[in-house]
């Protein structure tokens, strides 16, 4: 029997696990090393759209999803002084019936939790927890791979590494590509509540996602986890500086600080915002896109090779979609590392790039103050239905 071509995946995250799912698939052995000691119960709500879940059907999760995940039947867009509609767009069946796949919100630990089970359900794949990569060398015809498990120094032998290992990635610093470009606050911080039902507004417990615009701020709920909770997001403009922005997902929020700032915003707003109790702070970070992702037998994948910011929601989505990239070459090319690592890059950095432009795009679109604020909301509300769809044909239809 023929050695499986073997793998090495650095994070267990979102863009990992799923490449482990579709590298097994491929035909490979797959050696997962995640730092954290424990998958647990981070994070928050994560909008699924269908270039994201038509991918977790093919990997045959979609039921399974389904369990965990809602389905808004609407888009509300509405305008933060006033309450005002700004914009309908339908989710549910005619998104589904549009683009191929259903456009689904679920919490990013009961997605995580999902692949994970499934990757134990594989001969082929393993996962490591506590086990941090430290570095990698190329040798010919394989890769050594050099981490720490619970202080001990460990090495492991592959084809190939992909480094899933998120925003701060070790990977893309090793390759070289992290010198001139870490990621730079962005101005912005996401301050994220998940608000239990009988706490919230009954207007926010509608099957609905729901976006607000005001100057310089926007606000997005909808609920979560069969409606347990409402899964809140208030993106404000700072000046935040920060010691310790590592840690930033366990910085506590400012119930008043949120208060104040929206302020002068519409009643039900302002209602739901007051009802929170706990808020996360989650300061956003920007990076430049690179040319290059990949060298020799090592390749970035996910939030190591392109963090967007989250105004189209697309940070999980672009990470699931560069893992069935990287299935579908390590079908095509097999345990020719050169070529896989080669397709890959080309076929993933220019769909990479758009989605990151378009979301810095769209943040500076949400925030705008009068008067180019009116023309926005002028042309807003003037979309038919489908217009409004059409927009978001190439990032939702997309197929690879
Ligand atoms: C804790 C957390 C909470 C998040 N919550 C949300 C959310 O609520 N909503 C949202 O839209 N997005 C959230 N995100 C971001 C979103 O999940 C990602 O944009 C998207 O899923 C891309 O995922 P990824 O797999 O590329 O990276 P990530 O999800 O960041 O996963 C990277 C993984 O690599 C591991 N890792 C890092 N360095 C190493 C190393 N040297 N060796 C081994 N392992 C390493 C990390 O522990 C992590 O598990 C969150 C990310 C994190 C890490």
């Amino acid at each position: 029997m023929t050695e499986k071509t073997h793998a090495i995946i650095a994070g267990a995250g979102i863009g990992g696990l799923t490449a482990a799912l579709a590298l097994a698939r491929a035909g490979f052995r797959v050696s997962m090393l995640e730092r954290a000691a424990l998958i647990d119960d981070v994070g928050a709500g994560l909008q699924l759209s269908a270039n994201a879940t038509c991918i977790l059907r093919d990997l045959g999760l979609l039921e399974r999803l389904w369990r965990v995940a809602l389905s808004p039947e609407v888009l509300h867009v509405r305008r933060a002084s006033d309450g005002t509609e700004l914009m309908r767009m339908p989710f549910g069946a005619l998104a589904e019936t549009r683009w191929g796949a259903p456009h689904l919100v679920v919490h990013r630990a009961d997605l995580q939790r999902l692949l994970l089970e499934e990757a134990a359900r594989s001969p082929d794949i393993t996962v490591e927890t506590n086990t941090e990569i430290l570095g990698f060398t190329t040798l010919t015809g394989g890769i050594q791979v050099g981490a720490t498990q619970g202080g001990e120094q460990v090495r492991y032998d592959g084809h190939l590494l992909i480094g899933a290992d998120g925003l701060r990635s070790t990977v893309r610093e090793r390759l070289g590509l992290g010198l001139g470009d870490q990621p730079v606050y962005s101005g912005r911080s996401a301050w994220r509540a998940l608000l239990p039902a009988q706490d919230a507004p009954a207007f926010a417990l509608m099957l609905a996602s729901n976006l607000w615009l005001g100057p310089r701020a926007h606000l997005v709920h909808y609920p979560l986890r069969g409606g347990d909770v409402v899964n809140i997001v208030a993106i404000v403009e700072d000046k935040w500086r920060g010691d310790d922005d590592r840690q930033f997902w366990q910085t506590e929020g400012d119930a008043q600080f949120v208060q104040d700032r929206f302020a002068h915003w519409h009643a039900d707003a302002q209602a739901l915002i007051g009802a929170v109790k706990e808020w996360r702070r989650w300061p956003l970070f920007d990076r430049n896109t690179v040319d290059r992702w990949a060298l020799d037998r090592v390749v970035l994948l996910g939030d190591a090779a392109h963090p967007v910011l989250p105004f189209l929601a697309q940070g999980a989505a672009l990470a699931i979609e560069d893992a069935a990239e990287i299935g579908r070459m390590a079908s095509q090319h097999g345990s020719n590392i050169g070529a896989l690592v080669r397709a890959y890059q080309a076929r993933r950095i220019r769909r990479a790039a758009d989605v990151l432009l378009a979301s810095r795009r769209q943040g500076s679109i949400y925030h705008m103050a009068k008067p180019l604020s009116l023309a926005r909301d002028l042309v807003m509300r003037r979309l038919t239905v489908d217009a409004a769809m059409a927009r978001m044909d190439w990032l939702y239809g997309y197929r690879g």
